[in-house]
């Protein structure tokens, strides 16, 4: 795996692939690597030759309050996991090298009409941070193919929805979320979490089954109803909540009678840690 942090540098080699006519399939992040990730490069192996991912905590994507310093930097361990994959290239650029001249003077990507909701109420600057950084990260790496969790379901759709005005020559695929055996959505950010509070997380999954069976088994129960009872589930369990919205996956406008293709998503946090999940149905 051939380890690279120059932005200009990483950007001629994946060129020269092109011109040698090889797809290129990239799987970004924000390192703190676990089986969801590695699942990802699975995806990407089955659509791309050449496999590319990328470690970068992107400052941008970071609110004042939030865990910057703190997220989980684990480079070393990150690289064997990417090398036993045989993932081809790694780029790992520093803050520097993404935002020279820092990132309050950069210019800035925005999927308004997507970000103004969910995750993005209780987090104004995230996805306007996450769609400038994937920007700029995919005219460095030119990727054929890019694959994104759906675990972070809001960001997966804001990438499309950039990816299709902007026309970045880019299919956006989505990857299944992986679990722990207790049903927690796999995230770098459960490492801040005990044992005892890797149970009490697992409620954030079982309250979004829970509503998913009440809609689909009464349908006379209304969906003020299901999140009111979801909300409740989440406090009980500690939660300091944030949203639990049943939506529709195309716009992530709340549902209406007669919608098909609905997201039940939650999010809340556990002392200090910020946990999200959702459910296609
Ligand atoms: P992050 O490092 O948290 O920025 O995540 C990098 C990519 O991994 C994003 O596309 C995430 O949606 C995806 N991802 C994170 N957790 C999981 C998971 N449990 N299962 C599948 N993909 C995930």
């Amino acid at each position: 795996m051939k380890i690279i942090q120059s932005p200009h540098q990483f950007q001629q080699e994946m060129l020269q692939l092109k011109q040698q006519g090889k797809t290129i399939g990239f799987v970004p992040t924000m390192g703190g690597l676990h089986a969801g990730h590695l699942s990802l490069v699975d995806i990407a192996k089955q659509h791309a030759e050449i496999i590319v991912s990328s470690i970068f905590v992107n400052p941008m994507q970071f609110g004042e309050n939030e865990d910057l310093d703190s997220y989980p930097r684990t480079l070393e361990t990150d690289i064997e996991k990417l090398k036993s994959l045989n993932v081809d290239y790694l780029f790992t650029p520093t803050n520097d090298d993404i935002y020279p001249l820092g990132k309050a003077k950069h210019t800035s990507v925005e999927v308004e009409h997507l970000a103004n909701k969910l995750c993005g109420i209780s987090r104004p600057v995230f996805f306007k941070g996450i769609a400038t950084v994937v920007s700029i990260l995919f005219n460095i790496v030119q990727p054929t193919i890019a694959v994104f969790g759906k675990k972070d379901y809001q960001q997966y759709r804001i990438i499309q929805s950039m990816v299709k005005d902007l026309m970045f020559p880019i299919k956006v695929i989505g990857g299944e979320t992986i679990r722990e055996s207790n049903g927690l959505a796999m995230s770098s950010r459960n490492s801040y979490l005990t044992d005892e509070q890797k149970q009490q997380a697992s409620t954030l999954r079982k309250t979004i089954l829970a509503a998913a069976e009440k809609l689909q088994s009464t349908p006379s129960i209304s969906i003020e109803e299901i999140q009111a009872d979801a909300k409740k589930a989440l406090i009980e369990a500690d939660f300091k909540f944030d949203y639990f919205e049943i939506i529709r996956q195309s716009d992530l406008e709340p549902a209406t009678p007669g919608d098909k293709r609905l997201l039940i998503a939650g999010a809340g946090w556990l002392n200090e840690t910020r946990l999200i999940d959702n459910l296609e149905i």
